[in-house]
């Protein structure tokens, strides 16, 4: 029992379906590039660390290819208020892309907004090819299409926590993924 149980109101993902998600994600990513001699991950911090860990563990356990780790901070102007998709970097890569093979390591693709600037400046940076891995999409809230090649689970658009995932940055720790009750909400 974590302390966090007693705050959940009900869980959406449990730990076993994530496991199994992020092997079945691994598989595909490995089939689709078993020809290439390595890839770039590049973690969108802070909600994707969790499935950064996982994935790209699973990954080299089902025969990817080598993987580099790096990570990369962003904050949206406006918070979800103004659909402007101006993006600020809190965390630059440390390096150069160039020339590499990228896959963007994504929590939650929910209006898409931060996503689609993103692939856009790591095409800037010249990188040979980017794709998009997200652990989860809200489809109904999309605003921009956002080509997302591999996704783990569609889920309502609720707001959800745990696996990486904050409320008011608690809640990240969380082994699966629920939604908070109200309560919680008016402390
Ligand atoms: P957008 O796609 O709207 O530009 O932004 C997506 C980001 O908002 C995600 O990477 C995530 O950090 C945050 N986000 C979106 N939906 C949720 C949610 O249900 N719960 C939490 N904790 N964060 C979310
Ligand atoms: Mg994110
Ligand atoms: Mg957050």
């Amino acid at each position: 029992m974590g302390w966090y149980d007693a705050d959940i109101d009900r869980v959406i993902i449990t730990e076993e379906e994530l496991r199994g998600k992020t092997a079945e994600l691994a598989k595909q990513v490995a089939a689709d590039y078993a020809s290439v001699d390595g890839l770039l991950l590049v973690c969108v911090l802070k909600g994707a660390v969790m499935f950064m860990a996982d994935f790209s563990r699973e990954l080299g356990k089902v025969g990817g290819p080598p993987v580099e780790l790096e990570f990369m901070a962003v904050s949206s102007y406006g918070q979800g208020t103004t659909s402007s998709g101006v993006v600020r970097i809190l965390k630059d890569l440390d390096r150069d892309i160039a020339g590499k093979h990228v896959i963007v390591v994504e929590d939650i693709v929910d209006s898409g907004l931060t996503l689609s600037w993103l692939l856009k400046y790591l095409e800037s940076r010249s990188a040979k090819s980017v794709d998009v891995v997200a652990l989860f999409r809200k489809p109904e809230a999309i605003k921009v299409p956002v080509p997302v090649k591999y996704v783990g689970f569609d889920i309502p658009t609720e707001f959800v926590v745990g696996y990486g995932l904050d409320y008011s940055e608690r809640y990240r720790e969380v082994p699966y993924v629920g939604i908070l009750k109200p309560e919680v909400y008016q402390r």
